[in-house]
C-alpha cells in the first residue's frame, strides 16, 4: 500500500524551443529548385504534344460508299496504310478538281496531306473491297504500306510512370526529412549535425544563479567557464585544456541546467542536442552528423558542444554482438572519439554531456582526454531543496504562510525538476481554486499530487476496508515513530490515489553508509503494515504486496549484497560491472543458494515477530492513530508526537536545516564586515 518513491519528471526544456539552425538552407530556395525541374518536365511534355499532333493531323473520315465510289470513279491517287490501322487517302487530280476545286497539287500530284482518312476495321477485307472497287478501273491504284512511329504515345508510355515515380520519390523524402524533425529538410541534409545553436543572438539567459545547490558542481564547472574565458592561463604553464566533462546524475537534477548555465556564464556559442539525435535508420548517418558537428564547432570556437542522454549513443560496444545490428552506433560512437582525440586541446571547443547512467558507457569514452571529468549531480539534500524552491518561487505570488523550511522538508527524495513541478502545479491549483495568491495548503496538495497521481475521489472503499488500510497504515507509523533507525515519518494518509490506497511518507535521512541495526529497523517499519492487520484483526490481507517485495529486496541485498549476514560471511556478490549475466548463472553453489534462501526469510520472520512485538505493546496508540486516520485521512508527524510523545533521538533534519542557516548568516556577518 505504500508508495513513498517519487519519479522524476526530467523534461528537457532545450528541445522545445527552436533557435536558427546552423546547417538549415532557407525553405523557399529548395522549393525553387524543385519547381524547375516540374517546369522542364511540362514544358517537355507539352512541347511533344505538340509535335505529335504536327505528325498526325486528323483529316476527314470518310465511310466506305463514299470511297468505293471515289475509286470507281478512278478519282483516288494513292492509299497509304499507317500501322495497319489507317488508310490515308491522296486524290489524284481529278479527284481533287471534283472535291478540293482551290487547292492545288505539288509536283507529284498530290497533297502534301491526305484529303481524307478511312479507319479500317478488318484488314483482307479492306484490301479485297479496294481490289473491287477497282476492277473497271484502267489505272488502279495500290495499297501501299507505311510504318509510322507515333512518337507521342510511344514517349508518353514510358515518361509517365518515370514522372509518377519521381514525383512519388521527392514527396516521400520531403515527407520524412519534414519527420525527422527540426525541419532540417530533405533527404540530403540527413548527414548534417541537428545541434541547435545559442549564440549572442539567442542567448541563453541561464546563469548560475538560476541553478539552486548543487555547490561542488559549480565550482568544478565554473572552472570550464575560466577555461574558455582564459585559455592561455591553464596553457601559460603547460597544462592540457580537459576536452569533455560528464555530467552524471539522475534525471530532473539539473544537468541541462547546469550546462546553460555554463554558456550563459561564459558567454559562447552553445550547441545543445540529444544523443538519440544522432540515431537515424540509415547506416553511416550518425557518423556524418558527428563530423558535421565538430565542424561547425571548431569553426565557432571557443564553444560548447553540449550531449545530453549520452547513453544512446555512448554505451558500452560490443556487448550485444549477437544481435548484430548496432554497428551503425559503434561507428557513431567511434567517429566521437576520433572527434575529441582530434582536436587540439587549446582549440576551445568543450564537450559537456550528461547521462543517468554513467555505468554503461563505454570505458573508451571515460578515459583522459575524452571526458576526462565527471561531475555527480545528485538529488538534492533537505538544504538544497529549500534553495530549489526559492528559485522556482521567484516568479510567484505567495501568501505568508508558505514556509521554504517545511516544504523542503515535505519533499524527501524530490529533484530539482520535480520541485519545479511542484510550484507550478501549486500556481495552477490556486488558479483553480480561483485564489490571489498560492497559499501553504496548495503547495501541499501539489507535493500529494506529485507523489502520488491523482486523488481517485470516487473509488470505492467499503468502510472495513478503510479500516484495514487505516490500521496497515497506521502499523508503519507506529513502527516507524519507535525505532531509532527507521526513517523519521512525515505523514500518512488513506487517500487513494493513483493506484495505492494509502501511504506513508518518510524522510529518509541523507545517509552516506548505512548500518546493519538500520537496514533491519527499516525492515521492521515496512512489515509494520502487516503487522497491525495481524494484531488487530487476526488476520493478513493481500494489501501488503509491494511492502513484501520491498522487504524482500532489502533482505536479498543484506545477504548477498552488503555481506551483513552471520552464516554467509564477508562475501558480496554484487557485480558494479554489469558485466556478468547472473540470470543464467549464479556465482555460488546449490548449496550457499539455499543457505541464502533460509537466511533471508530467517531475517524477515525475525523483523515481522518484532514487528508484532512492538505493535502488542503499543495497541492503545495503534488503535488511536488509526481513529484518527478514519476520521482525518491525512495524519502528519505533530499527531504522532502528541500519542506517542516526542522521539528522544532528535531529528537530523532540522539540525542541517539549521547549520544551513547559521552558515549563511556567518557569511552575511562576514561580507558585512569586509564591507
Ligand atoms: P536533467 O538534465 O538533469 O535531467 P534538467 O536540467 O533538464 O534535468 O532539469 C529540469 C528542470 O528542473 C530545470 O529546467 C529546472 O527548472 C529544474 N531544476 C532541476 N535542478 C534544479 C536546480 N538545481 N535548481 C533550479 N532548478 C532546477
Ligand atoms: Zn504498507
Amino acid at each position: 500500500m505504500d508508495n513513498n518513491e517519487t519519479k522524476g519528471t526530467g523534461n528537457n526544456p532545450d528541445q522545445s524551443t527552436q533557435p536558427n539552425q546552423p546547417n538549415q538552407k532557407p525553405n523557399g530556395k529548395k522549393r525553387f529548385n524543385l519547381m524547375w525541374v516540374y517546369a522542364i518536365l511540362a514544358i517537355v511534355l507539352i512541347g511533344l504534344n505538340f509535335l505529335g499532333r504536327d505528325s498526325v493531323t486528323p483529316q476527314e473520315e470518310i465511310d466506305q460508299g463514299k470511297l468505293i465510289e471515289m475509286l470507281k470513279r478512278g478519282e483516288v491517287g494513292k492509299i497509304e496504310l499507317v500501322n495497319r490501322e489507317d488508310a490515308e487517302v491522296y486524290l489524284n487530280q481529278k479527284g481533287l478538281m471534283v472535291y478540293f476545286p482551290e487547292v492545288n497539287a505539288n509536283s507529284d500530284g498530290f497533297t502534301s496531306t491526305p484529303n481524307y482518312i478511312y479507319k479500317i476495321g478488318s484488314l483482307d477485307r479492306f484490301e479485297e473491297m479496294v481490289e473491287n472497287a477497282q476492277l473497271e478501273v484502267t489505272d488502279p491504284v495500290y495499297i501501299t504500306n507505311v510504318r509510322r512511329n507515333n512518337w507521342m504515345s510511344d514517349i508518353l508510355g514510358w515518361i509517365i510512370p518515370l514522372v509518377l515515380i519521381i514525383v512519388f520519390y521527392i514527396i516521400l523524402m520531403r515527407g520524412m526529412g519534414r519527420n525527422m524533425g527540426g525541419g532540417a529538410g530533405s533527404i540530403f541534409n540527413i548527414g548534417k549535425s541537428r545541434a541547435q545553436l545559442y549564440d549572442k543572438n539567442t542567448s541563453v539567459n541561464v546563469t548560475f544563479k538560476d541553478v539552486a545547490g548543487l555547490e561542488e558542481a559549480k565550482v568544478e564547472i565554473m572552472e570550464v567557464v575560466d577555461f574558455l574565458k582564459n585559455p592561455e592561463k591553464y596553457t601559460k604553464l603547460g597544462g592540457k585544456i580537459p576536452k569533455g566533462v560528464l555530467l552524471v546524475g539522475p534525471p530532473g537534477t539539473g544537468k541541462t541546467l547546469l550546462a546553460k548555465s555554463v554558456a550563459g556564464e561564459a558567454n559562447v556559442p552553445f550547441f545543445s542536442l540529444s544523443g538519440s539525435d544522432f540515431v537515424e535508420m540509415f547506416v553511416g548517418v550518425g557518423a556524418s552528423r558527428v563530423r558535421d558537428l565538430f565542424n561547425n564547432a571548431k569553426a565557432k570556437s571557443p564553444c560548447i558542444i553540449f550531449i545530453d542522454e549520452i547513453d544512446a549513443i555512448g554505451r558500452a560496444r560490443g556487448k550485444s554482438a549477437i544481435t548484430g545490428g548496432n554497428d551503425e552506433r559503434e561507428s557513431t560512437l567511434n567517429q566521437l572519439l576520433t572527434e575529441m582525440d582530434g582536436f587540439g586541446t587549446n582549440s576551445g571547443v568543450i564537450v559537456l554531456a550528461a547521462t543517468n547512467r554513467a555505468d554503461i558507457l563505454d570505458k573508451a569514452l571515460l578515459r583522459a582526454g575524452r571526458f576526462d571529468r565527471q561531475i555527480y549531480v545528485e538529488l538534492p539534500d533537505i538544504v538544497g531543496r529549500k534553495e530549489i524552491f526559492e528559485v522556482h518561487m521567484r516568479g510567484l505570488k505567495l501568501g505568508n504562510d508558505v514556509d521554504k523550511d517545511f516544504l523542503a522538508k515535505q519533499t524527501p527524495g524530490f529533484s530539482g525538476a520535480d520541485i519545479a513541478n511542484v510550484c507550478n502545479e501549486a500556481a495552477l491549483m490556486a488558479a483553480r481554486k480561483g485564489k490571489e495568491e498560492i497559499d501553504k495548503q496548495d503547495f501541499l496538495d501539489a507535493v500529494d499530487r506529485i507523489i502520488g497521481g491523482l486523488e481517485k475521489k470516487n473509488k470505492i472503499i467499503t468502510p472495513e476496508e478503510k479500516k484495514v488500510i487505516a490500521f496497515h497504515e497506521a502499523g508503519h507509523a507506529t513502527t516507524s515513530w519507535l525505532l531509532q533507525y527507521a526513517h523519521p515519518l512525515v505523514k500518512v494518509t488513506i487517500v487513494p490515489r493513483g493506484n495505492s490506497l494509502g501511504a506513508a511518507w518518510y524522510l529518509p535521512e541523507e545517509r552516506q553508509i548505512t548500518t546493519k541495526e538500520q537496514m533491519y529497523h527499516e525492515m521492521i517499519a515496512t512489515l509494520g503494515g502487516r503487522a497491525a492487520e495481524q494484531v488487530v484483526f487476526g488476520q493478513i490481507s493481500t494489501g501488503a504486496l509491494s511492502d513484501l517485495e520491498k522487504v524482500t529486496k532489502q533482505a536479498f541485498a543484506m545477504v548477498t549484497y552488503y555481506g551483513l549476514d552471520e552464516e554467509i560471511g564477508n562475501i558480496s556478490y554484487y557485480d558494479s560491472t554489469g558485466q556478468q549475466d547472473y540470470s543464467l548463472t549464479k556465482p555460488y553453489s546449490e548449496k550457499t543458494a539455499e543457505t541464502i534462501d533460509k537466511e533471508v526469510s530467517a531475517l524477515i520472520e525475525k523483523a515481522y515477530k518484532e514487528a508484532i512485538a512492538i505493535l502488542t505493546d503499543h495497541r492503545e496508540g495503534l488503535s488511536q492513530l488509526a481513529n484518527k486516520l478514519i476520521e482525518e485521512e491525512v495524519i502528519f508527524s505533530e499527531d504522532l508526537e502528541r500519542i506517542f510523545g516526542k522521539r528522544p533521538w532528535g531529528n537530523s533534519e532540522d539540525e542541517k536545516l539549521k547549520n544551513a542557516a547559521l552558515k549563511k548568516s556567518e557569511e552575511q556577518s562576514t561580507e558585512e564586515t569586509k564591507a
